[in-house]
């Protein structure tokens, strides 16, 4: 493999955003050097709209592992560097080349001088450089409009940089850079998803979940601390869940004998409490994983219903989307594998044989000022919340199932 010397990872759409941009690259930089703090050989280096890692020897494939997940990047190229000089730019050329099998396959050099001091122009130095690379390789053929391999060559004044594989990340903007909100998350397979969007348009989050001890069991709790475990790693490497007793509330609504409005009833008990931990950690929204439809209590009716408990904004990132791009998303970021163990929510407990899918909003009011101390069951549920503070490798081992025996 051609030995590369140094990552550029690109910025993406936020670096448009005129004043905000330098703000903006400076915390993606520091995203970066969080993640590369078990690599001390590394350097890493703020450029215009990127940021080049210098790898000192170290492997890029287990470099790009590390920073491949950070919001606000939108490509990562392994690249080699080396002294703007003719010979030294075709013989790095031709090590990028020596990288891919003898396949024959279709090839074209894309070269852009950006130190015009440069002797060549870049015209020049596609030919200089194709034809250097077609001269020693006789498996590939130029095209220029599809090629297989495109070589691309920056001429710069302290350096050339020369690379050929460009790799997509999840763009979005650096974490933490437009504001803080709370997560609702469960242990299913909507939430986590909810949460990496959310977390992709720049959101800092505190996850906040529902527990009915002794309803449910220990082994729910440890799925959810997976879960934010593994989302940690999209946020900086750190993530603070709230976990909120939720026994005595559900107890009080499955007593009043309502059974339709029970979902309805605990939806909004969970929105009134997240809403006061939302002011004591100074978020301004509150995320949730509904998607329109999917379940009694994800219908307009009962989105509309549930929504009047709260008066920060509720942001819905999954509304929109079908089950099965959900899945995709939530497989690739790697929360799947946990969401699917097989462990009860505090809703699917009570779940009564038929919800209400258009609960009635007076009736809703009425049941609830009849529900004994529910102002001081709120307060006591806020009070008794636990929390801590997550991280990616903590997750690991809750996480797998080989490990655990889960099933
Ligand atoms: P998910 O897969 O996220 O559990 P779901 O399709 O199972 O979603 P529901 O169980 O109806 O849907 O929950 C809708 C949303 O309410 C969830 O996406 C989550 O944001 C929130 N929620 C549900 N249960 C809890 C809980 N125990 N703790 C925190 N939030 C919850
Ligand atoms: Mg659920």
């Amino acid at each position: 493999m051609a030995g590369y010397d140094r990552l550029i990872l690109r910025f993406g759409e936020y670096t448009i955003k005129g004043k905000n941009r330098n703000r903006f690259e400076k915390r993606m930089t520091e995203h970066v050097r969080n993640a590369l703090a078990s690599y001390p050989e590394l350097e890493i280096q703020r450029a215009y709209g990127r940021i080049y890692v210098h790898l000192h020897g170290q492997p890029h494939a287990a470099v790009i592992e590390r920073v491949r997940d950070i919001f606000g990047i939108v490509s990562i190229s392994p690249a080699r560097a080396v002294p703007p000089e003719l010979a030294q730019i075709q013989e790095a050329s031709l090590e990028i080349i020596r990288g891919y099998d003898d396949k024959e396959r279709t090839f074209k050099a894309a070269v852009r001088r950006a130190w015009k001091g440069f002797p060549h122009p870049s015209q020049e130095m596609n030919h200089l450089i194709g034809g250097h690379v077609l001269g020693h390789n006789p498996q590939l053929k130029v095209d220029v409009h599809n090629p297989d391999i495109e070589l691309r060559v920056e001429v710069q004044q302290e350096c050339a940089l020369i690379y050929s594989e460009i790799i997509r990340t999840a763009g979005g903007f650096p974490y933490g850079t437009n504001g803080k909100a709370m997560l609702l998350l469960s242990g299913g397979i909507d939430s986590p998803v909810a949460g990496w969007h959310a977390m992709r348009r720049g959101l800092e989050l505190e996850a906040v979940h529902f527990y009915s001890y002794p309803f449910t069991s220990e082994q729910a709790r440890d799925k959810v601390i997976a879960l934010t475990g593994r989302l940690s790693r999209f946020a900086g490497g750190r993530l603070k869940l709230h976990l909120v007793p939720f026994t005595e509330l559900q107890t009080a609504f499955a007593g009043m004998r309502q059974d339709p409005l029970v979902i309805t009833l605990m939806r909004r008990a969970m929105l009134r409490i997240t809403e006061r931990l939302a002011e004591q950690q100074g978020a301004l929204a509150i995320v949730t994983g509904d998607s329109l439809g999917q379940v009694a209590s994800q219908t307009l009716g009962s989105m509309n219903v549930i929504g009047r408990a709260a008066s920060l904004p509720l942001l819905r990132p999954l509304v929109m989307m079908d089950k099965q791009e959900i899945v995709e998303k939530a497989e690739q970021i790697g929360t799947y594998p946990i969401s699917i163990l097989p462990y009860e929510d505090c809703c699917t407990l009570f779940v009564p044989k038929s919800p209400s899918t258009n609960p009635n909003l007076r009736v809703v009011e009425k049941v609830e000022s009849f529900v004994d101390g529910y102002e001081h069951m709120l307060g006591e549920a806020v009070a008794a919340t636990e929390c801590m503070v997550l991280e990616p490798d903590q997750a690991a081992a809750l996480a797998d199932p080989a490990e655990e025996d889960w099933f």
